[in-house]
Parts: structure tokens; sequence; C-alpha cells
């Protein structure tokens, strides 16, 4: 048989399929074309690399490593040309038209498991060489091999069952495909457009890449490169660029494994955190890559919900480049990522908090809210995360915090419980009348600030077998302190209390009792309701939700050694009417304290008869 004549083949019968839908599919991103066939031309001239090492005799042995993409805006077509190893006539035959290899095949395979003519899955999978008759009238592809004795040939197709192969005089070593562009496909021969394509996914590919002798990849892979040799303007350089930020990253780890998985890994937390600022969600955008190809660039499960303020690069080499999270293997090579990346994080967190408090501390002040998100809701992650939390406390100054394990460190035998109290700012809760009580005892309490507090600690529910209880909990007991003098009596209280209920009415105060947490303070409320706490309900108010309108139902807690209520029991006799508005009153101000008043109208006029009547 002689090679110099043209000679025709049918493509294999799974090729024809697979053309079939790539042809005819209304795939939108059309434009992975030229991810994959970049990353072809990589992969050539990496196995020449090889192959030089081993070899001496190579064919066209002076030729840079490189790849150049032109583009004929008039001709309207595009040519991709590698330097690489290049295909013999048998390589051509066996590698573009059969189905021997990896991508195509994994999608022909999901197709079968039930895909059937789902456009999307050309995307997932990119169909490696095939995804250039998207956009293609015909493919032609120039191959000379390494082998000094093989010739050159073209292999051309339009795509529709059949190709042929010829012998192609004067071709340099490697592979260069020039395709026709159908005629929607035009922008593709626009300079413009295809340098943006390029710069998207093919950015850290090593070769160089040059668009009309113009290169486009000028970042380095940092990720893949040592760190010790890394400076720190380099990373930051390399953050500016592959995250499309503008501030200075706060935090950065590099780092690589090996087991389960091949994994290099460049992480970075912003400056600031976005969500907090008020910017919408973030969403996961660590990108993932196979060998400086880029795979995904928001690939949603390589890392918990928690960590989307995270940016950065994750390459592994055992991915295949047309992963697909429809196929369950897939899936599980995304989870195991996952699972590595995570604790590697969380290990690292650890680190920062144990050895640059201070770094630790400002990150805590910009990120925590995350870690407080996972804290509650990811359970697997749960107990590192909770000893990376933070609080102030009665015990810290202003502005300083405390980790749960202090906190319990500091602990007196006979606590068993950790208190905390959620309020607006420090002021807040120091001048309410709930802490008082702690106080008196000397029982630290922590100090939570923001909404979402109240849902992360029922939800945290315990640290070291020590159950988290809200100070303003009517679950509450504390120890007896000796009473001080001149108190009311147990007879009086019993009167006042009776007589509070009667006129306070059921409706709004369930019970009423002598308070052994109240010290300064005339008297505080807590919630009768215990699904629903008082921050609960303010928090369901804001978000407008059902059953945050039903009239508020409180237990008082009095203080029998508080003037004001040794002045009620004797003015509930001597002067029943002003009783009744001092009454109302101390109820509207426990309200207050509680975050419970909805509204203070009737209040104001109160306080107004209260004021004639001084
Ligand atoms: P994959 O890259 O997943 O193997 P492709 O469809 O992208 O699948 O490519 C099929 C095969 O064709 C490759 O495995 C490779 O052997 C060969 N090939 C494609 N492009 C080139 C090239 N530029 N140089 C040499 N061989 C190539
Ligand atoms: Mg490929």
């Amino acid at each position: 048989m002689s090679t110099a004549t043209p000679q025709k083949f049918e493509f294999q019968a799974e090729i024809k399929q697979l053309l079939d839908i790539v042809i005819h599919s209304l795939y939108t991103e059309k434009e992975i074309f030229i991810r994959e066939l970049v990353s072809n031309a990589s992969d050539a001239l990496e196995k020449l690399r090889h192959t030089q090492i081993t070899e001496t005799e190579i064919f066209d042995d002076k030729l840079d490593l490189e790849v150049n993409v032109t583009t004929d805006d008039k001709a309207k077509t595009i040519t991709i040309q590698d330097f690489g190893i290049g295909m013999t006539r048998a390589e051509l035959i066996e590698n573009l038209g059969t189905i021997a290899h990896s991508g195509s095949k994994a999608f022909l395979k999901s197709l079968s498991e039930g895909g059937a003519k789902n456009s999307n899955l050309i995307g997932q999978f990119g169909v490696g060489f095939y995804s250039a008759f998207m956009v293609a009238d015909s493919v032609k592809v120039y191959s000379r091999s390494w082998k000094k004795d093989e010739p050159g040939h073209v292999w051309s197709s339009d795509g529709s069952g059949s190709y042929e192969i010829n012998e192609s005089e004067g071709e340099r070593r490697g592979t260069k495909i020039v395709i026709e562009l159908k005629e929607d496909a035009g922008d593709f021969a626009q300079d413009w457009k295809v340098k943006e394509i390029l710069e998207r996914y093919s950015a850290f590919v090593s070769f160089p890449i040059n668009l009309n002798a113009k290169r486009v990849n000028t970042i380095q892979a940092l990720w893949l490169r040592n760190k010790n040799e890394i400076k720190d303007e380099e990373y930051t350089e390399f953050y500016k660029f592959q995250a499309h930020a503008y501030d200075d990253p706060r935090l950065r780890l590099h780092f690589s494994a090996d087991a389960p998985l091949a994994i290099n890994a460049l992480l970075f937390v912003p400056k600031e955190n976005t969500e907090k600022l008020g910017f919408s969600r973030l969403e996961q955008s660590v990108s993932l890559y196979c060998r400086k190809v880029l795979i995904d660039a928001k690939p949603k499960d390589l890392l918990p919900e928690w960590l989307r303020f995270l940016k950065g690069v994750v390459d592994s080499e055992d991915l295949p480049l047309n992963i697909s999270r429809e196929t369950m293997q897939d899936r599980a090579l995304i989870e195991k990522l996952n699972k590595v990346i995570t604790k590697r994080f969380l290990k690292f967190l650890e680190e920062q908090a144990k050895n640059h408090i201070e770094t630790y501390n400002e990150f805590y002040a910009e990120f925590g809210i995350f870690l407080k998100e996972g804290a509650a809701m990811d359970f697997t992650h749960k107990d590192q995360l909770v000893k990376l939390l933070r609080f102030e406390s009665s015990l810290t100054e202003k502005g300083k915090t405390t980790s749960l394990a202090d906190y319990v460190s500091r602990m007196g035998g006979e606590q068993k419980e950790i208190y905390y109290l959620v309020g607006p700012n420090r002021a807040a809760i120091e001048s309410g009348p709930y802490l008082e009580g702690f106080k008196a005892r000397n029982l630290e309490v922590l100090f939570c600030y923001e909404s979402v507090d109240e849902y992360v600690m029922t939800n945290v529910r315990e640290f070291e077998s020590k159950k988290l209880l809200a100070a303003d909990h009517s679950d509450v007991k504390l120890s007896d302190l000796p009473q001080p003098e001149g108190g009311l009596s147990k007879g009086e209280i019993k009167d006042l209390t009776k007589w509070l209920k009667d006129t306070l009415g059921k409706d709004r105060v369930d019970e009423i009792s002598a308070s052994d947490r109240l010290v300064d303070s005339p008297v505080l409320a807590t919630s009768a309701d215990k699904m629903m706490s008082p921050h609960m309900r303010r928090m369901m108010k804001a978000m407008k939700q059902d059953g945050a309108d039903s009239a508020v139902k409180v237990n008082l807690e009095i203080n029998p050694r508080h003037a004001v209520l040794k002045n009620l029991h004797t003015l509930h006799t001597a002067n029943p009417d002003k009783a009744k508005l001092v009454a109302e009153q101390l109820l509207d101000n426990a309200l207050i304290s509680a975050g419970l008043l909805d509204d203070a109208s009737a209040m104001v006029a109160r306080l107004n008869k209260l004021l004639e009547s001084a």
C-alpha cells in the first residue's frame, strides 16, 4: 500500500456517534475547544521533553518547545501549532480515528448511562480533540513525528463520518491543527477573542503560548514551584492575577500532598470579607487545575460552603481534564480533594491561632463568621472549628478575645456550664440586667455580638462536655449568695408577686419569682417560650418570619433587695393606681433590656403620667 495515495477511512462507530452529538449540540461554551487543543499541544511538548532525555536522534531537535496560535480573520481560520512529539500515520489513525483515549471515552460512557443528547455534558467532558468540530467546517491536522524516518502527514475531516490521510511534504516536527470555522463561529478568528480565552484557560501552561506571535502566558504556575524560592511579591502578584483581586492577600497556604491524591495547592485569604461589607454571597472560587490547565474555575464541591472566602488554585495530576460531577468516580475524586484540603487548611488555622495570635485575631475579626457557620453546620469539622472560635467575655478587656478552651481552663470546680450572652455590643450586655448575677458569683460570660451567634451556640451545644447556655435563659440556676440585709421578707415577696401577676395579667407574664441573679437591677425578663429566645424572636422579626408577631410572653424575675421593689410593695396597697403604672413600667423596662419591646408609644404616655405625679 502506497502512503503517497490519498487514503480515506471511516470513523469508528462510536466516534461517529460522538461527532454527531458534538456537531449538532447547541452547547454555548464552544470556546473550550481552544483549551482542549492547547492542552493537547502542551501534552505533546511535555512528551517530547521526556523523549529528549531518553533518545538522541530527534527530528528537528532545535525547535523551541512552544505553542503558536494564529488567527486569520479574512480566511476565518484558527491554527494551533506545537513543536511537540507529533504523530506518525499509524498514530493519527489510532489517536484521532478510534476511541481508545480517556476524555471522549468517559463522555460516551456517561451518555450511555442515560445522559442522552445532553449538550451540557460536552462542557463537562470537553470531548478532547473532537470539540474542534463544534466550530469547524473542516479540520486539518498536519503532523510529523519526532522519529527521523517518519514522513509528515495531513489528516483531514469535515466531521461527517470519514477522514483522509495524505502524505505532506516539508512539515516541521510536531502538530499543526488548522480549523476552518463555521459561519457562526467566526469570532474564533479574532485575535482579542482568542486572547481572552487563552488567558482564562491556559494562563499557566508551562510552555510559551504565542498568539499571532505575541506571548500570552507570562505568569508562572507558582503553586508547582518550591515555596522556599518564592518571594512574597510573587505570591501577591499571582494572587491578584489569579483571583482578579485588587487587595493584598491576608494569609496564604502553599502546600503539596502525595496521598491519597497528588495535590499542589496555593490558597489565599483575601484582605477583606466582602460578604461582611454587604456584597452578595461569595461563590466557591478556588480553581481546579490538572497539570496547569484549568478544569473548572468554580468547582462547586471542592471545598465546604464555609470556605467560600478562599481564593487560589488546587492542582491534581490525578484528575482527568474532563472531570464530571455526573459520574460517581469523579465525584469521589472531588470529595477526596475536599477532605484533604479542608483538613490542611484547618491545621493551618490552628497553627496561626497558636503561633501568630495577632494575625489570627485579625483574620478572625474579618472572617470568623465563616468559621462560626462551619461550626454550626459542618458536622464533620465541627470539633476543630469550635476550637478556633473567639469571643470577648466578661473577663477580657474590650476588644480582646478568648477561646472556649481558655474559658474552660478558668472555670471553677462547681461550674458545669459555659455561659454566654447575645447583645449588640459590649456596653449593651454590661449594662443589661443579665450579667450582674454572674459577675457577683465570679462566673465568666462570653459576649456574642453577631446575629448568628445564638444560632451557632445553640447548634454547637457543648464544648468538652460542658453545655453552652445562654445566661438570659430561664433555665439558668445560680448558686445562693449570702443575702444582704434589708430585702423584702418571704411573706412580702409572696404578696407582691401575687399582686404583680394579677396586675400585669396572664397574657403577658407567665411566672414571677424573686431572682437570684439580680444585684443592681430591679427586674429582668426571660422568655417564657423555651423554643424562642428573645434574640431568636428579634431575628425572625428582622427576617419577617411567621411567629415573630405573636404576643410576647415572659417570665419575670424581681430583685427583692432593690429600692424600687421595696417601694412598690408599700405603694401597691397605699396607692394601687400609681403602683399599677410603676409595675407596667417595670415590665416594659425588662422587655427593653431583653430586646422584646415592640411598641414604645404606650410607654411614653405612661411615663408622662408618672412624671406628672412626681
Ligand atoms: P486526550 O487528550 O484525553 O487523550 P484527545 O481527544 O484530546 O484526548 O486527544 C486524543 C489523542 O490524540 C491524544 O491522547 C494524543 O495521543 C493525540 N493528540 C492530540 N493532539 C495531539 C498533538 N497536538 N500532538 C500529538 N498528539 C496529539
Ligand atoms: Mg486532550
